[in-house]
């Protein structure tokens, strides 16, 4: 290969440890906040490889059933983590891909029902899971035990196991003893690194799987200064959860420029947040808008410190324009970014481009509102409903179809999902967009019905089928309206089947309840004479969200 070695994970933890040794990693978790170097984080990755390999797992490993799906280079084990943001969270970033096998983020907010299904679609053998989150999965396996039927392990992030049904470890006694040092195996790029999974239309989640090169490209792609580069002076905390899309990639572009890291640990508050800020001197943070609403809620009524943070990375729902504002008053500059789980996941960041920095202030707000400037590594088009390309000129609009080299051309195990998903080398997103002369990217709309709610994903299509299912419900549609704290909540528009249509509401909302978690239950049921449909019968959600709205349903 005239490239020479591989694109891969393990030349960032390498230049850190060499570069970097007292650099640290802090990390609030339940026995107080935890502090070591990079040095440290090194050895312990050795340790958590050294572990793994004894397991059995990693390179030159039989690859686990891959559940049907054929490849050329099949990967070794996956193992799984259920787990909020610290630093064992981040030890397994490095440790288990490096040594050959995947790394495969469940989300733990999901319904039981999906968490089953993701477990057993991956075929994970290890779970690694945090001790504030055990009842959670111990629930999801006792109802559904043959789904976890490939778990050969549960590794509980801690010094101690909690009582539990599980046969588990304590993570801390599953690396004791290891030695600190690894041979870090070399690895194809192909070799899949990561695995996530999305909601989709059509319900059931959706793998991502995340090659070596995907991984490394990404972290390069935002790592260069028209992504959100990272160096060795920046703190860097990601408050969004290491479970949606690899923290969006920052553990390791954090650890490729030699930052600090700050991980705030199981479900932080504004409090936490802005504690960690002033006392670790915060320079770049990133979530999703839900929180930054959140901690400026806790900006105004209390004396914060926000001037160590120069940068606040807000994705996942748009960034509303008052944010933007507020933060500029704070010196805190706020950086709209776009990307999806297929994306690894950044795609556009919305930087002031060169000539537009002398603009006034409103125009620059208003391109800063938009999603933004394509990273560099990427290609994009928008394509209306016949096929053809629309022009830039921020009216005409399309559906956003994007391709390179940290971008998936497939679906895990999911061959009728891709087919529906990709054209031509491209990710169909699913987002409508405008793109204007500048070429900043616009979401104009959402082709998917799925909500985003607190940027998490509520199936419209699983809430719908189960209204029907209820015996006094004859149709029901369930769309995302907008909500300023939440960016989307769901609302249920049903159609009666009987005469009573009184306490139906209230009925429906805890027929939902007992199948699904709180945060997925429609705000509000209302009910309608007829859902409207489209030409080919199908309901026409465009109609009802341009009627329901206004958000004075929820
Ligand atoms: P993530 O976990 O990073 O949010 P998902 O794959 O769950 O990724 O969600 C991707 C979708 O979220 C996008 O297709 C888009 O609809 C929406 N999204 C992401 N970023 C933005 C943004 N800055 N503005 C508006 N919508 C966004």
């Amino acid at each position: 290969m005239p490239g020479g070695s591989p694109q891969t994970l393990r030349p960032f933890l390498w230049r850190a440890r060499q570069l970097y040794p007292e650099t640290e990693v802090v990390s609030r978790t339940h026995e107080g906040i935890v502090r070591y170097d990079y040095d440290a984080y090194g050895d312990r990755v050795a340790q958590l490889a050294n572990a793994l390999a004894s397991a059995g797992y990693g390179e030159g490993i039989e690859a686990a059933d891959r559940a049907g799906r054929e490849s050329e280079s099949p990967g070794g084990a996956r193992l799984a983590t259920f787990c909020w943001n610290h630093h064992r969270h981040f030890e397994t970033y490095f440790g288990v891909p490096g040594t050959g096998a995947q790394l495969h983020t469940i989300n733990p907010l999901l319904p039981d029902k999906h968490v089953q299904y993701i477990v057993e679609n991956a075929a994970d053998r290890t779970v690694f899971v945090d001790p504030s989150l055990l009842p959670k999965l111990e629930g999801a396996v006792a109802d559904g035990p043959d789904a976890f039927e490939t778990v050969e392990r549960y590794v509980v992030m801690g010094e101690s196991v909690p009582d539990t049904d599980l046969d588990a470890v304590a993570y801390e006694s599953f690396i004791d003893g290891q030695p600190t040092s690894f041979d870090w195996p070399d690895l194809s790029e192909d070799r899949p690194a990561g695995l996530c999974y999305t909601s989709g239309t059509t319900g059931r989640p959706k793998g991502v799987e995340y090659t070596q090169q995907m991984l490394w490209s990404h972290t390069m792609g935002i790592q260069s200064p028209q992504g959100i580069p990272l160096a060795d002076d920046d703190v860097v905390m990601p408050v969004v959860p290491m479970f949606h899309v690899n923290a969006w990639g920052l553990p390791f572009s954090a650890t490729a420029g030699g930052a600090k890291h700050v991980y705030p640990g199981p479900k932080p508050e504004p409090a936490d947040l802005a504690g960690l800020i002033e006392d670790e001197g915060v320079t770049v943070t990133a979530g999703v808008p839900t929180v930054w609403l959140g901690l400026m809620e806790h900006v105004k009524e209390n004396d914060v410190d926000l001037s160590s943070l120069d940068r606040l990375v807000v994705g996942g729902s748009a960034a509303p324009e008052a944010m933007i504002r507020f933060f500029d008053d704070h010196g805190v500059e706020l950086v709209h970014a776009w990307g999806m789980t297929e994306t690894a996941p950044v795609g556009t960041v919305s930087e002031v481009k060169h000539g537009l920095a002398e603009a006034d202030y409103e125009t620059r707000l208003a391109k800063r509102g938009k999603q933004g400037l394509v990273v560099p590594g990427l290609e994009f088009r928008v394509v209306d409903d016949e096929g053809e390309e629309v022009p830039h000129d921020g009216e005409a609009f399309g559906e956003l179809h994007v391709r390179g080299p940290w971008v998936t051309t497939e679906y895990f195990a999911r061959p009728e999902a891709t087919e529906a998903e990709f054209a031509d080398g491209y990710l169909k997103t699913g987002d409508v967009v405008t793109v204007d002369p500048d070429g900043y990217v616009d979401i104009v709309d959402r082709a998917k019905d799925v909500i985003k709610s607190g940027g998490e994903w509520i199936s419209s299509q699983e809430l719908e089928n189960e209204l029907m299912a209820h015996e006094d419900v004859a149709e029901a549609a369930v769309i995302g309206v907008p909500h300023e704290r939440w960016q989307e909540r769901p609302l249920a528009l049903v159609v009666p089947s009987g005469d009573d249509a009184d306490s139906l509401s209230d009925s429906l909302r805890d027929h939902i309840r007992q199948q699904y978690p709180d945060w997925w239950v429609p705000d509000n049921v209302v009910t309608i004479d007829e859902i409207p449909k489209t030409a080919t019968g199908k309901f026409n959600k465009k109609a009802l969200r341009d009627e329901y709205s206004d958000g004075s349903l929820v």
